[in-house]
């Protein structure tokens, strides 16, 4: 059994799917481990490390995946990586296969069997393979760091003698994974923190946190939760009463963060032209919803804009990127624990009628089996 890696080659992708913590694990379970020179740089990973720790490392991309029978990766591979894989081969990466057609389709005429970390489903005994939550708990923290980081004062109230520091106003917009790790990050830097969700569930959660709930809790709101956990789209006229709501709120905060997403469909704008126009200058946007269309209205992917009123509005995208350390080692750990539903006694043994790799797989003899992508 060889498991391959290569280097990342989307734009601005500073992570890797494996560290030498997880080349041990494999090792162990009887792979062979090649590593494409370079892969870990971005997360402080030299070379030598990864030899160390039992793998080959080969500069050459074609050379590390030429027979490989398993390759493991951040994103999806590039369609020159594609075709360097011998067919039946299994590629496990966040293949952002709803956006991402021309990367699955090219896994399907490749006859590779593809799997999206981001479909592992939110089962008790998927937890420790939830590429989506140990990523988006990183971004929650990092959404926090950048906007301190943009933002011109301090967070946490300070009394000196030459006069009093106030402490910031942070709302987080969106309270699933990320948010939360937002809340529990702005407190820890002093700052006064509110927080807004449109499931129910979500208010106990906030407050437990130390933070303050501001919601429309109306009968919608009371339903708003999928039987997945995840949010419904809202109907216009809550979205109505909840912009109305944020305009009240919006004026007085420093740092908004927004997190809020609803699976396969593009994200809801929660913060319309006006609000941004009606806080005050130095205030700070945080979109982490950017890729998937923008909570925010003028976010700009990769940019930050700022607007007519001094306001900044950040759209980095992939901020677990810029953790990149830690993303890495928890990603190659959630890549660990999926690897393990597919290899038995050293070898590939792969039943797709298990639930987490049907929920998972995009892409299988020849074809793209997911009914989600494929519709
Ligand atoms: P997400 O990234 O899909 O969305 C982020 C948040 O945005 C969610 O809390 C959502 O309710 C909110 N949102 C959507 N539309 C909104 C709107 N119009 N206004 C305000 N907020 C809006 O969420 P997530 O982080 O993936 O978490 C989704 C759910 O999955 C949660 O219930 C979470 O607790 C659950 N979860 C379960 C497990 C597990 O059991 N293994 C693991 C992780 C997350």
């Amino acid at each position: 059994l060889t498991i391959a890696v290569t280097r990342e080659r989307r734009e601005g992708e500073t992570r890797c799917a494996v560290t030498p913590e997880t080349v041990q694990k494999f090792v162990g379970l009887g792979a062979t481990v090649v590593v494409e020179a370079g892969t870990g740089l971005g997360s402080s990973i030299p070379d030598s490390q990864y030899v160390d720790a039992g793998a080959a490392v080969k500069p050459d991309t074609r050379a590390v995946l030429d027979g490989a029978d398993l390759v493991l990766k951040v994103r999806g591979p590039t369609a020159q990586e594609i075709a360097a894989l011998k067919p039946g081969a299994l590629v496990v990466a966040l293949l952002d296969a709803y956006r991402e057609k021309d990367t699955v389709q090219a896994l399907a005429s490749a006859n590779v069997t593809g799997f999206a970390m981001e479909f592992v489903p939110r089962i008790t005994r998927a937890q420790v393979m939830d590429a989506l939550s140990s990523q988006a708990n990183l971004a929650g923290y990092r959404a926090v760091i950048e906007g301190a980081y943009a933002y011109g004062k301090g967070f946490p109230m300070m009394m000196t003698a030459a006069g009093t520091v106030a402490a910031a106003k942070v709302f987080i917009m969106g309270v699933g994974v990320a948010g939360l790790q937002a809340i529990a990050t702005a407190r820890r830097l002093g700052a006064v923190v509110t927080a807004t969700d449109v499931r129910p569930a979500t208010k106990e959660q906030v407050e437990s946190l130390g933070a303050k709930f501001v919601a429309v809790e109306d009968e919608e709101f009371q339903n708003a939760q999928t039987a997945g956990g995840y949010a419904k789209a809202m109907s216009e006229e809550y979205q109505a009463k909840q912009a109305a709501l944020t305009a009240t709120h919006i004026t007085k905060q420093d740092i908004v963060i927004t997190t809020a997403l609803i699976p396969g469909r593009a994200a809801p704008v929660l913060v319309t032209a006006d609000h941004v126009a009606s806080m005050k200058p130095g205030s700070v946007l945080i979109d982490l919803a950017v890729e998937a269309g923008g909570n925010v209205a003028g976010a700009k992917a990769g940019e930050v804009v700022t607007t007519a009123n001094g306001v900044s509005i950040v759209g980095y995208t992939n901020l677990p990127g810029r953790i990149a350390a830690d993303a890495s080692a928890l990603y190659a750990k959630n890549l660990v624990a999926f690897a393990g539903l597919l290899i038995k006694d050293g070898a590939l043994s792969v039943d797709l009628e298990d639930e987490i790799l049907k929920a998972a797989v995009v892409t299988h003899g020849g074809a793209v089996v997911h009914e989600g992508v494929r519709g």
